[in-house]
């Protein structure tokens, strides 16, 4: 029995876990777990990044460890600030916390220390050739390379070189500084690779104007890895073909060799291990295209609700649960694959049935009258979620006149059709009284402008005529305590299933109507929403991109909706999450 627990716990750690278990038997590096997650801030994270968050975050909490969070900003041509503000706070939104927070520009000195050395040592050379002409060089994975014309400058020479790129005296692209390890070699990034490059035209975010040449993410990474104490470097499947010479940097460097660079003693390395990337359907995971939809307008922004990104997400009504429980269900393995966005759907659906308060919301309305009802109205209580107490109840307003879906009324109806109808059909109105329809008015275009009907008064729910049942039960809002909500009807981003995988321009193949907006009524209770976006602190910490929490709902038949910041005092906008069908499950 308790071994068959055991087991069972056993097959469900992911491969990873197991390495990491094996580790931890075995007392690699003392027991001490280290991960990091390394972002860089050239975009906004995307759910392919929430992937590796909840891989490197997830190992350190389970396992009693660290993760820490690490800027890979080695490029500024691409970087800003901006961009490492939201990462820190999607991270957070997301529910994890991180130990230290750490930058590749920590490093800067050190890796260019290290470089020095390279080249005193032989093992590295500028190279005056054109980016071309070094990648035409390269070979294929059977054929070798060919030797740069400068692969056997003198050392002097070299050093020279380098630090005149260094001090600005070099244009840049005109020269870069490269490995000099085995043009013959079949991994095709031991061929020389370029360790350095020069950019002057863009100062750093952090450093400004201190640096003229940058590291290649090559010789960075494992360093920066090192550094820190990192002892489960863990990113995506592309990498393991660079984890070779990941390895080969460090032993170069590391143990004795490391000039006191690691407190960890000389047996200490950092181990890269790889997973699949996260790709999912009608989306694309590139902050390059991202950048693309956002820059060109095709979007509203990084955090439209219909991007991949973590704030679109965010603003879509996803809730980290749900998306840390998609993940979960996705798994982690070495197989490149493409999820169902119906799973992402599916997860944030079950996550949202029992926390989201229900609303009616008339999306198409037409009048209905009850002729017959005498007064100034009354107040319904309903249950926020039908047999489920714990949401507890609202007040609804009822009165004469109503707002009801014009497809729940037909004039002539055959014996299918279950909801109003002249002739007798009885139809309850959810929440509250059963009705009949009586008859109704056009305008000069046929087009049905009121509904009539009459009710029973002892058909109220809640009462004991509340217990007769009908065919069919429609959704209705009070007309004078209603309110027009914008409602923002969010689908795909792209028209087709995988948008990288097709010929031509990706932006082509958006699809043109993953966006509709329609006015419904809403019943008045959502007021109270409009009221918070009146809250001046709240708006504040809104523009602060501060996490607030989101107001999720389901609109009765409609899915399920969360409020939009573009919310007012007197203007309340809805973004459909999602529908309330699952295609998922067929
Ligand atoms: P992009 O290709 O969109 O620019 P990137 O991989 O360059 O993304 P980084 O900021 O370098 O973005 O990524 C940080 C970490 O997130 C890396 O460890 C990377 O492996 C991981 N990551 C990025 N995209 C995915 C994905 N689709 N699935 C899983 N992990 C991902
Ligand atoms: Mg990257």
């Amino acid at each position: 029995m308790e071994n068959e627990k055991k087991q069972t716990e056993e097959r469900s750690l992911n491969f990873i876990e197991q390495i990491v278990e094996k580790d931890l038997a075995e007392g690699v590096n003392n027991g001490r777990i280290q991960t990091r997650f390394p972002p860089e801030p050239n975009g906004y994270l995307h759910i392919g990044h929430v992937k590796a968050i909840c891989m490197d975050f997830g190992i350190a909490e389970k396992y009693n460890g660290v993760c820490n969070l690490r800027f890979d900003d080695t490029n500024p041509v691409k970087e800003d600030t901006e961009y490492v503000e939201t990462i820190e706070r999607d991270i957070r939104w997301l529910g994890f916390k991180w130990g230290r927070i750490f930058y590749a520009s920590d490093y800067f000195e050190q890796l260019y220390d290290l470089a020095i050395r390279f080249i005193k040592e032989g093992k590295a050379y500028v190279d005056e050739q054109t980016a071309e002409q070094i990648a035409e060089q390269k070979g294929t994975p059977t054929e070798p390379g060919v030797a740069s014309p400068f692969r056997d400058r003198p050392v002097e020479e070299n050093l020279r070189l380098f630090e005149a790129m260094q001090r600005g005296e070099i244009e840049e692209g005109k020269m870069v500084l490269r490995a000099k390890i085995d043009m013959a070699n079949p991994n095709m990034h031991f061929r020389d690779p370029i360790i350095y490059r020069i950019i002057t035209s863009h100062p750093h975010h952090r450093t400004g104007h201190r640096w003229n040449v940058y590291p290649m993410y090559d010789f960075a990474h494992g360093q920066s890895d090192y550094f820190e104490g990192v002892t489960h470097s863990i990113c995506t499947l592309e990498f393991e073909v660079h984890r070779p010479l990941y390895d080969w940097f460090i032993d170069q460097f590391s143990g004795k060799n490391f000039c006191g660079l690691s407190p960890y003693g000389p047996d200490y390395r950092p181990k890269q291990r790889e997973f699949n990337r996260l790709n999912i359907t009608y989306t694309v995971m590139s902050k390059r295209k991202m950048l693309q939809l956002v820059k060109e307008g095709l979007v509203a922004g990084w955090d439209d609700p219909r991007m991949p990104t973590v704030c679109g997400l965010r603003r879509r009504g996803y809730t980290p649960t749900a998306i840390r429980s998609f993940m979960d269900r996705i798994g982690y393995t070495k197989v490149e694959g493409m999820i169902d966005q119906g799973l992402l759907e599916h997860t944030v659906r079950e996550d949202l049935k029992e926390k989201a308060p229900r609303v009616c919301a008339i999306f198409d309305p037409v009048k209905l009258v009850i002729t017959n009802y005498e007064g100034e109205g009354e107040t319904i209580i309903a249950e926020n979620i039908d047999g489920i107490g714990h949401l507890g109840t609202r007040e609804m307003r009822f009165g004469r006149e109503l707002w009801i879906e014009r497809g729940d009324f037909l004039e002539e109806a055959d014996n299918k059709f279950y909801r109003l109808s002249p002739g007798g059909r009885e139809v309850r109105l959810k929440s509250s009284y059963i009705i009949q329809a009586t008859g109704c008015e056009k305008d000069g275009n046929g087009n049905i402008t009121t509904v009539y009907a009459t009710y029973d008064p002892a058909s109220k729910s809640g009462t004991e005529g509340g217990n007769r049942k009908t065919k069919a039960t429609i959704n209705w809002v009070e007309c004078s305590s209603a309110l027009d909500a914008e409602v923002r009807l969010y689908d795909r981003l792209f028209a087709v299933e995988n948008p990288s995988a097709e010929e031509g321009d990706f932006r082509d193949l958006l699809n043109p109507d993953s966006l509709k907006v329609v006015t419904a009524k809403v019943e008045g209770s959502l007021r109270k929403e409009m009221k918070s976006y009146s809250d001046s602190a709240l708006t504040a910490e809104r523009s602060n991109n501060e996490v607030v929490d989101m107001s999720h709902y389901q609109l009765l038949k409609q899915g399920y909706f969360v409020v939009d910041p573009d919310t007012t005092a007197d203007h309340l906008v809805l973004n459909r999450t999602c529908s309330l069908k699952d295609n998922y499950l067929k």
